[in-house]
């Protein structure tokens, strides 16, 4: 019987160590969550750019607004998004590999190692430069959002931030690319703007990677 007992208890620690070890990676993929809050950036009837917490039937491009001060362009699909949806209400947790820089960042859950869209032809796209100002969940803040401006005037020098273009049909693309494209174009802002990139869209919106 003592033998049993010992057995049993030498068992239990193998378990017990297992357990441990398999929380610690657990733990360690974990940290690979990007966690925070989900606008959606869509047409506006008035002519301009309207965000919004709505996530389900968004119509324009969805963006992460991370814990972390990052505002990223979501790559995905609808099902994940409900899958990562945290107790805490309209906090979400993304697994998914970040890609970009701090004026286009972007996070895509499809786990895919595409820096670029799959190949496609390159597309003029004609429309409307919005910046997308960040203002991240403080303790005055409740909940993180993108405040859209119409880019009249040159951004580069503002903190580093996201942009959208318009078109006059109300197609609302995120536009990402290079970190010298991206300034190029807050260098050089106008409204009715042509931009050259090819196309991803994707279940959470439309992309357009200039160059
Ligand atoms: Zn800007």
């Amino acid at each position: 019987m003592k033998e049993f007992n010992a057995l049993i208890s030498s068992f239990s620690l193998f378990v017990l160590a297992i357990l441990i070890s398999s929380n610690a990676l657990c733990e360690q993929k974990e940290k690979q969550d990007t966690e925070g809050q989900i606008v959606c950036v869509e047409n506006a009837e008035d002519g301009n750019i309207k965000v919004d917490h709505q996530v389900e039937d968004c119509k324009g491009v969805l963006m992460l607004m991370g814990n972390d001060g990052k505002t990223y362009t979501m790559i995905g699909s609808k099902e994940d998004l409900r899958k990562s949806k945290s107790t805490e209400k309209e906090n979400f947790k993304i697994d998914g590999q970040i890609k970009g820089h701090q004026r286009a960042w972007i996070i895509d859950s499809t786990k895919s190692d595409e820096v670029e869209p799959p190949e496609s032809e390159t597309r003029d796209i004609v429309g409307d430069i919005f910046c997308l100002l960040p203002y991240y969940k403080t303790s005055k803040i409740k909940k993180s959002t993108l405040k859209p401006i119409l880019a009249s005037y040159p951004c580069h020098e503002l903190e580093p931030h996201s942009h959208v273009l318009k078109t006059k049909d109300g197609e609302v693309y995120s536009v990402v690319g290079s970190e010298e494209k991206i300034t190029n174009i807050e260098k050089n802002p106008k409204d009715n703007v042509l931009l050259k990139g090819k196309v991803r869209a994707n279940e959470n919106g439309l992309l357009l990677y200039v160059f």
